[in-house]
């Protein structure tokens, strides 16, 4: 099979990049965060969970290349130093022997500018901090892009409940999506796997849509304008991170809206990589609003995309001509 070795090392650096974030979780306290330029918090376990993928990627891969959220530049600063200690000691508990720079360089090699050839990995080390803070979902999102093609992607999602229909059962979800291959979930603690399908609905009124929790995200009112054109009844999922492809691709919902609150926002590859190849391995389709595959070819960024629309294939169409008319009406 294409991409097995890619496939069993992203599993296992996920997976441990998700007990590494859990274990922080558990004992998060203010002072762990500080202010990001888009200002939404990041914390000791978003450096640490980059630390310790690029560094067994760059053990198993080391000639690819990784577009990472992060860098360590406030790590290096005085400011930086207490947060930097924190973040050594969660890597070196599961690294151990690793010195200071080590961590840092391994941080600072998610610095790739992206591009249209050769292969990348594309990783948001903890995707949705403002829901990892609050407690809610989050995701660790790691992609292989090859030749600007996504064909890998596995998202962690440490807290996303195994049934979302028991949010009091059992939690902790890992998904796997391979080119050609279908998607997968399985639980963090257990290794065994289970394939996974979008919802079969192909009527609009009794489909389930989900959206950023954050409306600085993702214009909750122009969605709620969509759902009444669809018809859509059930109140939004707001969820935070890529585990609302997740949702989607496990058949819980059936539309991902995520349309832009301001018009120079580009979306960054890292937060749509491993969840778009996810929903359609688990036969649905992803485009940008206007209907147009994303193109992850371009950079760091999704360049030439407006916004986010994930169906579960069945639905695209219509959803997409809501979208459409509801833009044009503003
Ligand atoms: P979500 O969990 O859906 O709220 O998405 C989280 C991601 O939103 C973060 O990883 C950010 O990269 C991204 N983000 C930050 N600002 C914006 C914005 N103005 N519009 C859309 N996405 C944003
Ligand atoms: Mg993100």
């Amino acid at each position: 099979m294409a991409y097995e070795a890619e496939r069993r090392v992203a599993v296992e650096t996920v997976l441990k990049a998700c007990r590494l974030c859990q274990a922080i979780r558990a004992a998060l306290v203010s002072e762990e965060t500080v202010a990001k330029e888009d200002k939404s918090p990041v914390t000791v376990a978003d450096f640490g969970a980059q630390a310790v993928i690029n560094l067994d990627l760059l053990k198993a891969f080391p000639d690819d290349p990784i577009a990472a959220e992060e860098d360590a530049a406030f790590l290096r600063t005085p400011g930086g130093g207490g947060l930097k200690t924190r973040v050594a000691h969660h890597v070196t508990a599961i690294m151990p022997g690793l010195t200071d720079e080590q961590i840092l360089g391994a941080i600072d090699r998610g610095t790739w500018g992206g591009g249209p050839t050769g292969r990348q990995w594309a990783l948001d080390p903890i995707d949705g901090t403002t829901g990892f803070i609050r407690g809610d979902q989050y995701a660790v999102a790691l992609a292989l892009i090859h030749d600007g093609e996504v064909v890998l992607g596995v998202l962690g999602c440490p807290n996303l409940p195994v049934d979302l229909s028991h949010p009091n059962g059992p939690r902790g979800c890992l998904f796997i999506a391979l080119k050609g291959q279908g998607a997968t979930m399985r639980r963090v603690d257990t290794p065994s796997e289970q394939p996974i399908r979008v919802a079969e609905i192909a009527d609009p009124k009794v489909a389930s849509f989900c959206e950023s929790f954050e409306g600085t995200h993702s214009s909750h009112s122009r969605a709620a304008r969509i759902a009444a054109i669809l018809g859509v009844v059930a109140p939004p999922l707001r969820v935070d991170s890529q585990s609302k492809y997740a949702i989607l691709a496990r058949g819980d919902a059936s539309i991902y809206l995520r349309l832009p609150t301001q018009v120079d926002y580009d979306e960054k590859i890292w937060d749509h990589a491993a969840g778009s190849i996810l929903v359609k391995e688990a036969g649905g389709e992803v485009s940008d609003i206007r209907g147009q595959p994303l193109d992850f070819s371009l950079g760091r960024k999704l360049y030439q995309n407006i916004g986010i629309v994930a169906t579960n294939g069945k639905l695209h169409p219509q959803v997409i001509g809501a979208v459409q008319q509801a833009l044009e009406s503003d």
